[in-house]
């Protein structure tokens, strides 16, 4: 689903890397179905999000989303379009994974030299949290206005566990490993709930470390001393305000790659929108859809128990990081010249000098 905006100038060549990165195995094939939704589709046939569209995703191993909903494309009542919203609730993808992993060779943002080598990840509950009230808000007499915020059990227990199965992951690749649970439950009954659950399926997985901490501590030393962090995981809307805030820490919106992933289906997408601001001009940063690729060919290989897929995506990730390192990129998006084709040219040619390394053949 390329989308709207700047979402079709960054999945084009994103095709073509993973043609290229998956050309490079004999043990696997993609095969790519391409379906309208978002903006533009409802603008010419009157439908966000068809049927079909949807059939097409379900039956799909892994959905690749470009970006969706442009500004001056609105339904009746006011409302974006949001289809990439649809997905989320109508799959069930509770876990969203947003890394936060700063390409070496980019300019710091962050003065310390601690954050150079920032690596952690923030999990955020993409299906309920104050997003549950996602079109039944209230407005009471013009006086008063509501939206109710839904933890429940059942979601928080399986969203903890994947953020647990996440740092079990992360500690056999030699990092912490550690789980931090990110709520307001000084405050609010529901996050108290969420932070008991927490420690209930904490101790499922004594290997990990279980930690607390409240939004406001955190949104501090996301910017204060990030290094710390390994896995943070919490409700939707304060997942979806930190994980811009940890896009700025990679330098912009179009470093930041995602994964909207369920117990049967998940959705990679960069974690911009579609900026139709600069849409049309060869300026859109395609790093974030290219390291999204790479998190669904990793997904898949777990999946689908196929290392083969798990390397690709390490190559993918490889040849992204030797094209910041040598190409001397910099993203127009970070103050610099280089724009879609050049980066897709810097990483397409770091892909095709970078073989089967001890790195991507081991483990
Ligand atoms: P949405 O609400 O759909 O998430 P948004 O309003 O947050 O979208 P984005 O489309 O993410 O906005 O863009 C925010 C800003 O970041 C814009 O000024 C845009 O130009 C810039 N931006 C976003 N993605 C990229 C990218 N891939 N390359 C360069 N600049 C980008």
């Amino acid at each position: 689903m390329a989308g709207d905006g700047i979402g079709p100038e960054v999945m084009v060549p994103c095709l073509e890397l993973l043609n290229a990165v998956v050309g490079k195995f004999d043990e696997f094939r993609l095969a790519f179905d391409s379906v309208p939704a978002g903006a533009t589709c409802y603008q010419e046939t009157g439908d966000a999000f068809p049927q079909a569209s949807m059939q097409t995703a379900k039956e799909s191993d892994a959905i690749l989303l470009g970006a969706m909903g442009l500004p001056d494309i609105r339904y009746p009542d006011g409302t974006e379009i949001a289809p990439q919203l649809n997905l989320r609730f109508d799959l069930g993808l509770y876990a969203g994974v947003r890394p936060v992993r700063v390409i070496p060779g980019l300019p710091p943002v962050l003065a310390d030299p601690r954050a150079a080598s920032l690596d952690f990840v923030l999990v955020r509950e993409s299906t309920e949290g104050l997003f549950a009230s996602r079109g039944k808000g209230e407005i009471d007499r013009d006086s008063e206005a509501r939206d109710t915020l839904v933890i429940t059990r059942d979601v928080s227990e399986r969203l903890f566990d994947f953020a647990f199965r996440l740092a079990e992951k992360r500690k056999a690749q030699g990092k912490a490993g550690r789980v931090t649970c990110v709520d307001k439950s000084n405050v609010f009954t529901s996050f108290a709930f969420f932070r008991r659950v927490f420690y209930e399926r904490a101790a499922l997985f004594p290997e990990v470390g279980a930690y607390d901490a409240y939004v406001d501590a955190t949104a501090l030393n996301m910017v204060r001393q990030p290094w710390l962090f390994d896995v943070l995981v919490t409700e939707n809307m304060f997942g979806d305000i930190l994980s811009d805030l940890g896009a700025a820490l990679l330098g912009g919106m179009g470093m930041a790659p995602s994964a909207d992933i369920g117990d049967e289906h998940a959705v990679f997408q960069p974690c911009h929108g579609s900026a139709p601001d600069i849409a049309g001009q060869g300026k859109a940063n395609p790093t974030a859809m290219f390291l999204s690729a790479a998190m669904m060919l990793d997904w898949l290989g777990d999946v689908h128990c196929l290392r083969a897929c798990n390397q690709a995506s390490e190559l993918l990730v490889m040849a992204v990081d030797t094209a910041y390192r040598e190409g001397a990129l910099l993203p127009v998006e970070l103050g610099g010249r280089s724009g879609t084709q050049d980066i897709f040219s810097a990483v397409a040619t770091a892909l095709d000098d970078t073989e089967l390394t001890a790195a991507a053949q081991g483990g």
